[in-house]
C-alpha cells in the first residue's frame, strides 16, 4: 500500500460543485505533433469538464487509488514546516503537486521524505521541484506533457490582444457607467504589421506562433535549438541566435522558456532597457524569468507599454505583491493552463502515471523529468540542472 500525497488549490470560495456553464468539452484525441492524449486504463474517476483541479475534485483519483489498497491525502495547506503538506511528506511515496498552487519540493524537503519515488506534476512545469536533489535521491519526477499548451497558447493569443487593443481598461469603462471613448482608445492600436516574438519556441511557443500566423504579424522567435526549415518557411519566422537580439526587434514579446537556474530573471532591467519603447511583455512561463521590480519599472517608465501572464513568484502571490497594482497589465492568478479542458486531460495523465507506476510498466518518455537518477525523456530537451 502507498501513500499519496496530492497537493491541489482550495475550492471554489462559493463551494463544490460549481454550476457548469457548459455541458461538455469537445473530445480531443491527439496533440498537433501526432502524440495521443492520455489514455489511462481507467476507468475516470470524473466526467471531462468538471472541476477536478480543486481539494474537492481530487484529479478524480480516490476511487481508482482506495480500490487499489493506496491511501490518497488531499490537501491545499502546503507553506510552512507545520503545513499539512510538511506532515505527510515525511511517509509519502507518491506526491502530487500542480504549478498553479505549487508544493515547493527543496532539497531540504527532499530529505525528509524518505520514502518518496514518484513526484508527479499534474499538468506542465517542474520546476517547482528541485529536479537536482530528486535525481540525487532516485526520485522520478514525471508530467503531463502537452495537455494544457493548447490553453495556455490560447491565453497567450488572448493578452496579446488584450494588451495590444488596450481591452480591459476600455471594459472596465463600459462596466463603471462611462463612455468616453478617447480614454479607451489612446492607447489602443492594431496588432497587424507589429514584429512578435517568442523565447523558447516547444509545444506552447509553437501553438502560439501557428494562431498569429493569420494576424498578419511578424514574427520572430529565439530558442537553443532551431525550428524545421519548413516550420521557418511555413512561418515566415526571424530566427535570433540570442534573446537579446529578438528583444531589439520584437513590439510583443513573448516568455515561453522553461525555468532553471540560468534562465532564472533573464528578463532584468538590462534586458528589458533593449526593448523598444512601448514593447508588450507577456509571460505566461514563469514568474521568475522575470526580476519583479525591473518590471514594475519599465511600465512605471513606460519603457514596456504593458505586462500580462498568470505566473507569479511565489505561488499564491502575496496581496500586496506589486505586479497586482502595476500599471496597463492584465495579470490573473495562475490560470491559463487549467482550464477545465485543460484539467480532463492532465488529470486522465495523472491516472496513467500513476498506473505505469503501480504496475512497473514504463512511463512514456514524453512524460518524464528526472528518472533513474538524471534528467529523462522530455526532460533531458527541456530542462538543465545547474
Ligand atoms: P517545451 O519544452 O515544449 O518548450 C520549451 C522551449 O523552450 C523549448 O523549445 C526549448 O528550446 C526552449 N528553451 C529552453 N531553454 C531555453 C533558453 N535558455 N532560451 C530559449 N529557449 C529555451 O515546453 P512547453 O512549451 O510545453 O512549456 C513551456 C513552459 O511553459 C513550461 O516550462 C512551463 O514553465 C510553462 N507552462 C505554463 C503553464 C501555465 O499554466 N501558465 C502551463 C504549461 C506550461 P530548445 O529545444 O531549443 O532547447
Amino acid at each position: 500500500m502507498a501513500k499519496v500525497l496530492c497537493v491541489l488549490y482550495p475550492d471554489p470560495v462559493t463551494g463544490y460543485p460549481p454550476k457548469y456553464a457548459r455541458d461538455d468539452i469537445p473530445v480531443i484525441a491527439r496533440y498537433p505533433n501526432g502524440e495521443t492524449v492520455p489514455t489511462p486504463k481507467g476507468p475516470l474517476g470524473f466526467r471531462p469538464g468538471e472541476l477536478v483541479g480543486c481539494v474537492s475534485g481530487e484529479l478524480g483519483l480516490r476511487a481508482y487509488l482506495e480500490s487499489h489498497g493506496h491511501e490518497l491525502v488531499v490537501t491545499s495547506d502546503k507553506d510552512g514546516a507545520d503545513s499539512t503538506f510538511d506532515r505527510h511528506l515525511v511517509d509519502a511515496d507518491v506526491v502530487i503537486s500542480q504549478p498553479f498552487w505549487p508544493a515547493y519540493l527543496t532539497a531540504e524537503r527532499i530529505a525528509k521524505a524518505r520514502k518518496l519515488k514518484l513526484a508527479l506534476t499534474a499538468g506542465i512545469g517542474s520546476d517547482h521541484v528541485d529536479l537536482k536533489a530528486a535525481a540525487e535521491h532516485g526520485i522520478t519526477v514525471a508530467e503531463e506533457t502537452f495537455s494544457n499548451s493548447i490553453s495556455v497558447a490560447e491565453h497567450v493569443v488572448m493578452m496579446v490582444l488584450a494588451l495590444v487593443r488596450n481591452h480591459l481598461p476600455a471594459h472596465q469603462y463600459a462596466v463603471n457607467g462611462g463612455w468616453n471613448i478617447a480614454d479607451c482608445v489612446s492607447r489602443s492600436y492594431d496588432l497587424e504589421g507589429m514584429h512578435f516574438g517568442t523565447i523558447g519556441a516547444g509545444r506552447i511557443g509553437l501553438a502560439v506562433l501557428r494562431r498569429l500566423k493569420p494576424f498578419d504579424v511578424k514574427l520572430h522567435y529565439h530558442g537553443r535549438h532551431r525550428l524545421a526549415p519548413e516550420i521557418e518557411a511555413e512561418l515566415g519566422l526571424t530566427y535570433h541566435d540570442t534573446p537579446q537580439s529578438l528583444v531589439k526587434a520584437c513590439d510583443v514579446i513573448n516568455l515561453q522558456m522553461p525555468l532553471y537556474p540560468s534562465t532564472e530573471g533573464m528578463f532584468d532591467d538590462k534586458m528589458l532597457a533593449l526593448a523598444r519603447r512601448g514593447a508588450y511583455l507577456i509571460n505566461t512561463a514563469r514568474g521568475a524569468l522575470c526580476d519583479r521590480d525591473a518590471v514594475v519599472r519599465a511600465l512605471q517608465s513606460g519603457q514596456l507599454a504593458g505586462y500580462a501572464g498568470d505566473v507569479w513568484f511565489p505561488q499564491p502571490a502575496p496581496v500586496d505583491h506589486p505586479w497586482r497594482t502595476m500599471p496597463n497589465q492584465g495579470m490573473t492568478p495562475h490560470m491559463s493552463g487549467s482550464s477545465l479542458s485543460g484539467q480532463a486531460r492532465y488529470a486522465a495523465g495523472t491516472l496513467e502515471i500513476l498506473e505505469c507506476f503501480f504496475e512497473g510498466r514504463p512511463i512514456r518518455p514524453e512524460y518524464l523529468i528526472v528518472d533513474g537518477g538524471n534528467l529523462a525523456g522530455t526532460g533531458a530537451g527541456s530542462y538543465q540542472l545547474s
